[in-house]
């Protein structure tokens, strides 16, 4: 039930841009856990990816210099650091990672303690797991749920439409229990306009809208051209209604902030 934390600190959310159930520009308590399932060529937390024995860096207050706690983490330990960060200003608590997912019988603990608080649930997931997504679903506010382009190569030597299958199947559990949901598609110069289409027709289906994210340049990863971005907002507007669409860039990381 206890589980390696990595850090619990302050910040704003970057990412969504202005889909329905986006929390772009709102603070929030980042609890971040470790591992994944999945490895992306461009992974921004590759260092994340699995166990390291260290203990948790965690906010004593907002912005603070973070103090170390010793791991695994109780729920209880959890909540009562998120409850220590909570500000006027304070929105939600996001869990991300690494891949949240891996931690269910934790975050179900987490997030029930949470919900009787009245305290939002955001969950970031990479989407890899429909039946990890079931189970925790009926305790989450919002979810921001993966598709992974081709380009990020999480799925390894296998088909990439098998992956895609398992993130939107996974996005449609969470708006059937009552998530606000939305997918993000992070997007390089090698994307392929055809696959950003293929993506929004899936997700017309599921009435699930779809922020594009130019990738954080690593490594061989870089982001696409304007022109091409554009080509990408077309393609999904094909399948999407316009409002369904949106840029999201990673703010908090161009502000310097974590
Ligand atoms: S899903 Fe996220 S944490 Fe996992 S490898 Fe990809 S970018 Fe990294």
């Amino acid at each position: 039930m206890d589980t390696e934390v990595h850090e619990i600190f302050t910040s704003f959310q970057g990412e969504g841009g202005t889909v329905s159930g986006s929390c772009a520009g709102c603070r929030q308590v980042f609890v971040r856990l470790r591992g994944c399932d999945v490895r992306c060529d461009w992974c921004d937390t590759a260092h994340l990816l699995g166990p390291s024995g260290q203990p948790a860096l965690v906010e004593a207050t907002p912005g603070s210099r973070r103090r170390e706690i010793e791991n695994p983490m109780t729920p209880t330990q959890v909540v009562d650091a998120v409850l220590a960060l909570r500000t006027p200003s304070f929105h939600s608590v996001s869990f991300t990672g690494g891949e949240p997912l891996l931690h269910v019988p934790f975050l179900k603990k987490v997030f029930t303690i949470l919900k009787k608080k009245k305290l939002p649930v955001f969950l970031e997931t990479n989407g890899n797991d429909p039946k990890a997504a079931k189970k925790v679903a009926k305790l989450v506010d919002v979810a921001s749920v993966d598709i992974k382009d081709r380009t990020a190569g999480a799925h390894g030597d296998k088909d990439w439409k098998e992956l895609v299958a398992r993130e939107v199947a996974s996005a449609v559990t969470f708006k059937k229990e009552g998530c606000a949901t939305y997918a993000k598609l992070v997007v390089t110069g090698r994307t392929r306009e055809q696959d950003v289409g293929y993506v929004a027709g899936l997700l017309a289906e599921t009435d699930v809208p779809l922020a594009i994210q130019p990738v954080t340049p690593l490594g061989d990863a870089l982001p696409p051209s304007l022109r091409l971005l554009l080509s990408f907002a077309d393609a999904a507007c094909e399948r999407l209604p316009v409002e369904a669409v949106s840029l999201s860039v990673q703010g908090h990381r161009q502000a310097g902030f974590p």
